[in-house]
């Protein structure tokens, strides 16, 4: 049995620290990581409350196979109400925090009230105490992180940035320097009540070391040097740009001109000064893949030629980030989109949402709706290495203009009276996938509990095998579920891109738990997790509107690729994916649905 059996509960406001047993039976419905940490939300908390409220809660949530010997088990979520979408979000990381929280002896830590002052929570096995976090307060992740291990590499560190405290929309929570429970603003949620950062050191292992040996041989089924060792998910880029899917300057196109220059070659290829942008690949915790990019900045490149501190090696571009901050804005600078990213681990930003929302501001600025003196001078063009330099750091450091791009895309453009402009589903800003060419892929994020994201539903080889609909809304429901289950086990979803199939991952879960965790069971563990969340949303107040896209990929068909002249049908895919979850027309459960859950 690999759940520790034990929850954290950490009250900001009394400054208690108090640990009790966990809900086995939630644990045999909900397994661990999001679905565990989503029941508890649900049942502790109001969903109607104001997501930046002391009633909202914030959930740390290992899963039964984080801290194990299975390949990517480092894995840990963080849930909570969005501060960016009001609705329920659940934003997963890597790195090895998860692991070292799960081996000081803790499946879940739950945060709730709010603190008067800047403190942080420091983690030794047993041992759990409030400290003072004054002197970290407006110091970025890098400095938070260097301040509380003091040099010991043991201690590992979840913290907000700058960003988190001045109530950034998009803001992350980050660990080990460049990995993070990056979506739907949970580090805002974190800033709110002034905690700075939580440190763990855990020397309890496991309760039993029981299915081991399952999980080794397992991990021998994941093949070595696949794509995402070699490119990161760098690779990607090439595939949706040529299929027409990569979206540009804010999906006004659909395919990126300069997408080679911010993509695999650009970055494994030294530039014309001899310097290469990879440095090295980089794993979570026990993973086997290694995706992670680490990155150098050419010293001389404008964006860090005074700033040496900029010159070393840290997390690199990945193809979300590189769509974020490279085609979405128009950029082909491949340095300025490194440098951008490293803002985002340092001040603890959301990529995606961070690029997604400066597209919004550059398309507001070049049809006019704002000017230069609305942004304090800058000339917010697509395309301009420069302005996305300057307006990221003013984002992270919540200067000028940038305090309003830091609002998110959505309440940026219905401020400034265009929002359909915002490429958003509930609030929250498109991956790297146009929904016209992937049809399926659009029901994916207009149907998505936490908004628009490319996470949680896998319909990807169906939709670049045709663009027609016939069978997409069955397949984005099934997998839907099959994603909730898998980040619920405690390891990483691209488990399944490296050869890992849905039966190894129920053999994975079995010989680690007690109960059957059959194939069977964890598909329903899935959809029961899946409509939890939508129960919470419901509450939450989001309904049938919140379930759709931006008028541009409803109405303005794809200009080019293999879905030119489309646009996303939507509307038709909708009543198959309701009938098929056993919802109404409204999307809403039915009872007999929730009875069959154990939901009523
Ligand atoms: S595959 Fe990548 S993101 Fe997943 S655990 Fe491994 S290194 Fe981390």
């Amino acid at each position: 049995m690999t759940w520790q059996q034990r929850v954290l509960r950490v009250n900001l406001t009394r400054g208690s620290c108090e640990v009790e047993p966990l809900n086995m039976e939630w644990a045999q419905q909900y397994l661990g990581q999001r679905g565990l940490g989503s029941k508890y939300l649900y049942e502790e908390m109001d969903p109607a409350a104001d997501a930046l409220s002391a009633a909202n809660k914030l959930i740390f949530a290992t899963g039964p196979l984080t801290g194990t010997l299975a390949s990517t088990g480092g894995r840990y979520s963080v849930i909570t109400k969005g501060a960016l979408t009001g609705a329920i979000a659940s934003s997963n990381s890597g790195g090895k925090f998860g692991a070292e929280l799960k081996l000081a002896g803790y499946d879940l830590l739950i945060i709730e009230g709010e603190s008067p002052k800047p403190v942080y929570l420091s983690i030794e096995d047993d041992r759990a105490q409030l400290c003072d976090a004054r002197h970290l307060w407006g110091t970025t992740v890098w400095h938070t992180e260097e301040a509380i291990t003091a040099g010991n590499p043991q201690i590992k560190v979840a913290s907000i940035g700058p960003a988190g405290e001045s109530g950034c929309r998009f803001a992350c929570v980050v660990n080990d320097r460049h990995r993070a429970a990056g979506r739907s603003g949970v580090g805002t949620v974190m800033g709110a009540k002034k905690l700075k950062a939580i440190a763990v050191r855990g020397t309890r292992g496991l309760a039993s070391a029981q299915g081991h040996a399952t999980l080794i041989a397992k991990n021998r089924k994941i093949k070595q040097n696949t794509g995402y060792t070699m490119n990161g998910t760098l690779g990607m880029m090439d595939v949706t740009n040529r299929f027409g899917s990569l979206p540009t300057r804010n999906n006004r196109q659909v395919q990126f001109e300069d997408a080679e220059k911010i993509g695999v070659k650009a970055m494994q290829t030294p530039n014309r000064n001899g310097h290469r942008n990879l440095v090295t690949n980089a794993a979570c915790f026990g993973c086997t893949i290694g995706c992670g990019r680490i990155c150098k900045i050419d010293p001389s490149h404008f964006s860090v030629r005074d700033k040496p501190e900029y010159h070393g090696a840290s997390g690199g571009l990945e193809y979300e980030t590189a769509y974020a901050l490279g085609s979405a804005v128009g950029v082909s600078d491949i340095d300025a989109a490194t440098y951008a990213g490293f803002l985002c681990n340092e001040y603890g930003m959301d990529p995606i949402s961070l690029g997604g929302s400066i597209a919004a501001a550059m398309e507001l600025y070049e049809i006019g709706a704002i000017d230069s003196t609305i942004t304090d001078g800058l000339e917010l063009r697509f395309g301009s290495a420069e302005a996305l330099c300057t307006i990221t750091e003013w984002i992270a450091r919540g200067e000028g203009f940038g305090q309003d791009v830091a609002m998110g895309s959505k309440r940026l453009c219905q401020k400034y009276g265009y929002p359909e402009l915002s490429m958003a589903v509930k609030g929250q800003e498109f991956a790297a996938y146009d929904g016209r060419a992937m049809q399926g892929m659009g029901l994916g994020y207009a149907t998505s509990n936490r908004g628009a994201c490319h996470l949680r539903a896998d319909p990807y080889s169906h939709d670049f095998k045709t663009t027609d609909i016939e069978g997409k809304a069955a397949i984005v429901k099934n997998t839907q579920d099959e994603i909730a289950f898998i980040d619920s086990t405690g390891l990483c979803a691209f488990t399944g891109g490296a050869g890992w199939s849905m039966n190894d991952y129920s053999e994975l879960v079995d010989a680690v738990c007690e109960g059957d965790w059959s194939e069977d069971k964890m598909r329903l563990v899935g959809e029961r997790i899946w409509n939890l969340e939508k129960q919470f949303n419901r509450k939450a107040g989001l309904g049938r509107a919140d379930d759709t896209l931006p008028r541009r990929i409803l109405d303005e068909p794809a200009p080019s690729g293999v879905g030119k002249g489309l646009v996303c049908r939507l509307e038709d895919m909708l009543p198959d994916y309701y009938r098929a979850r056993g919802w109404d027309d409204e999307g809403n459960p039915t009872a007999t649905t929730l009875a069959r859950l154990g939901l009523e």
